[in-house]
């Protein structure tokens, strides 16, 4: 009895250091190494300036395709919270970048929370240890709104026509001011959504920063090719 256990337990360990030791690129997938220097290499900060549907100045650090966009999902999706040492780089110039737009310095900083149904699923929250990984610190300002759960459930036409007021500030935050944070901005809606709370609570939102951007979608984006 003693010895079934004490192979459950070691089959346990085993699946365990399988998940916390990446054999595989998170780029490429070549095996034993958690981030070959090709794709590192890739993962070089290339700040790009552009515009949140509100107006507001947003920096982003890297393009949002080919490697890039793997390890993001590897770091996101499927548990490679290593990576956040490298995708915490980008994310530091990208602040460095917007900083002087920003007015007030040291800036506080506002990250944009991942969704309850999203932290359930992956047991953390990327955001919030890219900002701790970048030596950041920044207070828990917003909270997503009773109601977001169903997000999932509903069409894309849906989903935009909820986004508003799906974010709230967790408590008044009159006179202070906030850079945001994300991981990844494609159209802008979430950080402008994040952006109104906040204003709502009293606070300024002077910029944003995210590692990556999605070109393409980025409405009035005329700042990367
Ligand atoms: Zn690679």
């Amino acid at each position: 009895m003693l010895g079934l256990s004490n192979a459950l337990v070691h089959n346990a360990l085993l699946d365990a250091w399988a998940v916390l030791v990446p054999v595989d690129c998170a780029g490429c997938a070549a095996p034993d190494r958690a981030l070959c220097p090709a794709c590192r290499g890739s993962l070089a900060p290339a700040p790009a300036w552009h515009q949140l549907p509100d107006g507001t100045p947003a920096v982003s650090g890297l393009d949002y395709a080919g490697t890039v966009r793997q390890v993001i999902l590897a770091f996101k999706e499927k548990g490679r919270t290593d990576l956040a040492r490298q995708l915490a780089a980008p994310l530091t110039v990208a602040l460095e970048q917007i900083a002087p737009a920003a007015g007030r310095m040291p800036p506080e900083l506002a990250p944009v929370p991942t969704s309850r149904a999203s932290y359930r699923r992956r047991g953390y929250d990327p955001v919030a240890i890219l900002v701790r990984r970048a030596g950041l610190s920044a207070s828990r300002v917003l909270r997503h709104s009773r109601g977001t759960l169903e997000q999932k459930t509903l069409d894309m036409e849906s989903r935009s026509r909820n986004l508003a007021g799906s974010l709230r500030a967790a408590y008044p935050l009159n006179g202070r001011s906030f850079i945001l944070v994300d991981d990844v901005m494609t159209t802008g809606a979430t950080l402008a959504e994040a952006a109104r709370a906040i204003r709502e609570a009293g606070a300024a939102v002077t910029a944003a920063v995210t590692v990556a951007h999605t070109a393409r979608l980025i409405p009035g984006d005329s700042s990367s090719s």
